[in-house]
């Protein structure tokens, strides 16, 4: 594999996406844009092009659309001059879960998990052969907390946070990088795409300081980045107390509170 990798970002039409393509564009990775808006990827890409000298190529794709979704993975299957998947794009719904329409449900679930699973499926097989690459795949602190009231949302992000840390374990010694990374609200489209004024958050990151930090994680290969998380010995603890427990889930028996009552 090259020196510098290619890049694929999905959803590098705005955002943290398109904040990344700037990022790897500069560090000197080739890249391929995907998303749904063809215009605002060949406006980023020309721009990037001019300043940086790399070679851009763009795929216009709804990852919600198995044909669509399928060309995205034979390109990762395919290229092996990409070196870097960051599965980025995703979206939130708002309202209550007993007011979000099923179809909407069912488009988010696909976007944020489905297309996610799929594509680092595509490429993982190809990285693990050649024991090198990277996954980076874009979480959410919302996976970590019911308590925001996200349900759906949430829990995709959950299932994104669990596979990169499942394929971390698996991948891991085979040479393969995996990061989740956990952003909190980020000043981007996100919000206003789900029917929410970003402006009535009460705190609120900057797309570029919240990628600028991923990507000191990405450097130092953590398996877990949480810009916003200022006590990194929080998240640490929390994994103690759950590794703590996984002696105890394997059990003959049910525990003594479940036994039936004579
Ligand atoms: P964004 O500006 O709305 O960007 C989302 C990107 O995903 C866009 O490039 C969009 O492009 C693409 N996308 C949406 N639907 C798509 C589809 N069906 N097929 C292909 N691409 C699609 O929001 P963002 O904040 O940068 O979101 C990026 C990631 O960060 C998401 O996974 C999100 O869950 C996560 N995140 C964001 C925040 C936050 O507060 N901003 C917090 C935690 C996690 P097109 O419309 O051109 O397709």
């Amino acid at each position: 594999m090259a020196r510098n990798p290619a890049v694929l970002i999905t959803g590098a039409s705005s955002g943290i996406g398109a904040t990344y393509a700037d990022r790897f564009a500069r560090r000197g990775h080739d890249l391929v844009l995907v998303a749904r808006d063809k215009e605002r990827m060949e406006a980023l890409a020309a721009g990037l092009r001019d300043e940086t000298g790399i070679a851009i190529d763009i795929l216009q794709a709804d990852l919600t659309n198995p044909g669509d979704l399928a060309a995205v993975e034979k390109r990762l299957r395919d290229d092996r001059r990409i070196g870097v998947l960051v599965n980025n794009a995703g979206a939130a719904l708002g309202g209550s879960f007993v007011a979000q329409a099923v179809e909407d449900v069912g488009r988010l679930v696909a976007l944020n998990t489905t297309a996610v699973v799929r594509l680092a499926s595509a490429v993982a097989p190809r990285f693990a052969e050649a024991g090198e690459g990277a996954i980076v795949n874009i979480s959410s602190v919302v996976g970590l907390a019911p308590e925001f009231g996200m349900s759906v949302y949430g829990a995709t992000k959950a299932f994104v946070t669990f596979l990169s840390q499942g394929l971390s374990l698996e991948l891991g010694p085979k040479g393969v990088y995996v990061q989740a990374v956990l952003p909190a609200a980020t000043r981007t489209e996100i919000w206003k795409r789900a029917g929410v004024d970003v402006n009535t958050l009460p705190v609120v990151m900057d797309v570029a300081e919240l990628v600028d930090a991923a990507l000191v994680g990405f450097d130092r290969r953590e398996p877990i980045t949480i810009p916003p998380l200022h006590d990194a010995g929080q998240w640490d603890t929390y994994q103690i107390a759950r590794q703590a427990m996984l002696p105890g889930l394997r059990q003959e028996r049910a525990a003594a509170r479940y036994q039936p009552s004579v």
